[in-house]
């Protein structure tokens, strides 16, 4: 009988499943695992001859907004702790979640404070989340909160303490208050207009 294994409880423990029922549907997590390397000799490729033009019409388009956009589900997510300072905070984390096309995303703190919904948060206690780019502002990086992030492919923090732990796990530390980092970081993704695409870029972040 096959058998399938998944993280629970805040990626602490594993869970081995068995496979009862054909067919099964197995969801797997962006970035669950690296591409295995090219075969030898590589694979015959047929095209499938899929028509060429698609068989439905693009009416419109909308973005989710970075309060819409489900954050286990992103591939950028801006988070927010008790460093952001309120609500206004947040709305400035999600200006910028909107400029790379990302999510909102936040610790335990600030959303017992009431600055961003349950459903924001990240961690032990909240969700697992795996994007390819974090961004944790004002946040320490205590063990409960990186559960829930630490499998991000690329992660920037921003916190005004050098010593904070969740540098230990960040691929670029910025040390700062993030009232000056923030607007500068916002000023200049709008000002230049590749600016967006740079950043994704570092992170592999496709657009
Ligand atoms: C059973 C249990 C489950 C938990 N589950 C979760 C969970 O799911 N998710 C979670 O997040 N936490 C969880 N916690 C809480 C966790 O232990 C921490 O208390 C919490 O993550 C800390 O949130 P924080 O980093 O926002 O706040 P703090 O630890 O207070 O850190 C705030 C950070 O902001 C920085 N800062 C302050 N001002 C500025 C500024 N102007 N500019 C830049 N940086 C600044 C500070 O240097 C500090 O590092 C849980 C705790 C327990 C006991």
């Amino acid at each position: 009988m096959p058998a399938i294994s998944r993280p629970a409880l805040g990626g602490t423990r594993t869970a081995n499943l068995a496979i009862r029922r054909s067919p099964a549907l197995v969801v797997v997590s962006p970035d669950a695992d690296s591409a295995p390397p090219p075969a030898s000799p590589a694979p015959e490729v047929q095209p499938l001859g899929a028509p060429q033009e698609p068989g439905f019409t693009l009416l419109s388009e909308e973005r989710l907004t970075p309060w819409e956009m489900d954050v286990t589900e992103a591939d950028v997510v801006v988070a927010g702790g008790r460093g952001v300072g309120g609500p206004e905070g947040f709305e400035r984390l999600a200006e910028l979640a909107t400029l790379l096309g990302g999510s909102v995303g936040a610790s335990r703190v600030a959303v017992d404070l009431g600055w961003a919904p349950y459903a924001r948060q990240v961690g032990l206690t909240g969700k697992s989340v795996s994007p390819r780019l974090y961004i944790a502002c004002g946040i320490s990086g205590a063990i409960h909160h990186t559960l829930g992030m630490r499998d991000s492919s690329f992660i920037v923090a921003i916190n005004s303490d050098a010593r904070a732990p969740i540098f230990k796990i960040a691929n670029v530390s910025i040390v700062g208050d993030l009232n000056e980092i923030l607007p500068a970081l916002i000023t200049g993704l709008k000002a230049r207009s590749t600016g967006t695409a740079r950043v994704a870029a570092i992170a592999g972040v496709p657009r």
